[in-house]
Order: structure tokens, then C-alpha cells, then sequence
């Protein structure tokens, strides 16, 4: 754990801190009134609705939808993303927001919070989870990793026809979502894949092993957030725990935990950086 990879454990919020995020709250506000709503600067799209309407409607059950929240409201409901820094926190004594907090739905049972310095972030009010706005946000995401349909068949007939290198394609989100750059460079040396490969060259056996790594990988970062997380306004501290265990992740130039004898190498791949070892990730 040496200083050195402290420096690369910023991160935006993946998939298993929002949803360590929504079960954080979900509970505690469901069935809660809403006594005031509050706007601080502009997010990155509209609230579209007055916040005035929202007054007196009570909160159904909080779902996740790859990197969204959906907040469900007597008369259609909310669609939160946490953007690039974005943090949600509920809590019964928030006290007066900060110069970074720009949204507060204020319920009997406490006020929901969002935080969010680079304002990337978003609270979206649509009629429906699918239609107008959230419709539209929503529309061409991929499988949810856990969902059952999310298996090698599947992985296999997507990846068909497409050229690119199989991490740029998990990295898309429209096969599946939640595989953020730490979790797709995790699965795929999991998985024993070089990232560089042509997505349409992955056999049906590797795609079979593929889909379960992406599985189990984001399984463990949800284990983690949900036995080491106390805060969990921190949801990037949670990615940081994820990256102190990574086994490739973030470890260029060190020997590869497999004790093959290869060394991690660290590349770029659409402008993120991709780590991989070269002896047992194979194309
Ligand atoms: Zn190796």
C-alpha cells in the first residue's frame, strides 16, 4: 500500500457505490412525506418540474438502474446520478447546506442530501422511470451484471461484429452496465483476457468466463462497501478500499499476483488507463 497508489484513488461513483449508496437510505425514507424541496446551483440537466409540486407526496421504493437512482413519488419520481463527484447522504440533522450542496429533498424522516463539488451530478423529475426525461437517460443502457440474462450467451451474441477491444466495449455500458474502468480491467484479468482484444474474437468459453468475472467482481466491491463502509457519504473511500485490494489495478511494474512471472503493465485505451499482465491475460 505505498503512497504512490493513494495518488490514483479519485475516482467517479461505479455502479456498487451507488448502489451501496441506495441501500444506505432506501429504507429510511421509504413511505416518508416530502416537507420541502431545495435547489442550490444548476446541476447538469433541470430539475423539470417546480420543486413546489413535489411538497406532500410521499417516497416509494428507492431502485438502482446502472449508475441511476430512481426515487419513486405519488406522481412520477426522481432520477439521480452522482456525476463525477457526487454523494448522496440522509440524515435526520443535515445542517445548512454547503457552498457543494445543491439539491435537499427535506421528508419527515430526514432530509436526502446531495453533494457534488464538479456538479455533474443530476436530480431529474420524469412521469415515469420510462418515459420522458429518466425514459430517455435510461434507454440503451446495458444488462444489469446480475441480472440472469447477463451470460456468456449473451456477452457472445453482443460482442459479435464489434471490433473494438473488449475493455473499450464493457467500458460502453450498452452490453452491461457497472463495468467501470477498476471493475473491467479487474474481470478481465479475472478472466484471463488481454483487454486488447478484438471484442468479436472472444470464444463463447471466454465469453462464458468473462460474464462471470464481471459477476463476481462487482460482487466483492459491493461486499466491501457494504462490511467497511460506516460513512457512506464517502462512496469514493469505498472505491479507494476496491483499488487497495485490486489485484492489477493500479500495480504497473509490480510482478503479477498469479506468480507467473509476469510484470503488470500499464497502457491506455480510449483515454483511460487500462492494467494487464501479459502472461496470463492472453488474447
Ligand atoms: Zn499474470
Amino acid at each position: 500500500m505505498g503512497s504512490h497508489r493513494a495518488s490514483i484513488i479519485p475516482g467517479m461513483p461505479e455502479l456498487p457505490e451507488v448502489e451501496v449508496t441506495r441501500r444506505s437510505f432506501a429504507q429510511r425514507i421509504q413511505g416518508a412525506r416530502v416537507e420541502a424541496v431545495r435547489l442550490g446551483k444548476p446541476l447538469r440537466w433541470p430539475l423539470g418540474v417546480d420543486p413546489a409540486s413535489l411538497v406532500a407526496q410521499s417516497v416509494g421504493e428507492v431502485t438502482r438502474r446502472g449508475k441511476y437512482l430512481w426515487l419513486p413519488l405519488e406522481r412520477g419520481g426522481l432520477l439521480m446520478h452522482l456525476g463525477m463527484s457526487g454523494s448522496l447522504a440522509f440524515g435526520t440533522d443535515p445542517g445548512a447546506p454547503g457552498p457543494h450542496d445543491h439539491f435537499d429533498l427535506v421528508t419527515q424522516y430526514g432530509t436526502l442530501r446531495l453533494t457534488d463539488p464538479r456538479r455533474f451530478g443530476a436530480v431529474v423529475w420524469s412521469q415515469a422511470q420510462d418515459s420522458g426525461a429518466a425514459g430517455k437517460l435510461l434507454a440503451g443502457l446495458g444488462l444489469e451484471p446480475f441480472d440472469p440474462a447477463f451470460d456468456g450467451a449473451h456477452l457472445h451474441a453482443a460482442l459479435r461484429g464489434r471490433r473494438v477491444a473488449i475493455k473499450q466495449a464493457l467500458l460502453e455500458g450498452s452490453i452491461v452496465v457497472g463495468a467501470g474502468n477498476i471493475y473491467a480491467c479487474e474481470a478481465l484479468f479475472e478472466a484471463r483476457i488481454d483487454p486488447r482484444t478484438r471484442s468479436d474474437r472472444l470464444s463463447r468459453p471466454r465469453c462464458e468466463a468473462l460474464a462471470a468475472a464481471v459477476r463476481e467482481t462487482l460482487a466483492r466491491a459491493l461486499d466491501l462497501g457494504g462490511s467497511t463502509l460506516r460513512d457512506f457519504r464517502d462512496a469514493h473511500g469505498m472505491a479507494g478500499s476496491f483499488q487497495q485490494q485490486a489485484r492489477v489495478y493500479g500495480r504497473a511494474g509490480e510482478p503479477c499476483v498469479r506468480g507467473d512471472g509476469g510484470v503488470v503493465r500499464r497502457i491506455v485505451q480510449g483515454q483511460r488507463a487500462t492494467f494487464f499482465c501479459p502472461v496470463c491475460q492472453r488474447r
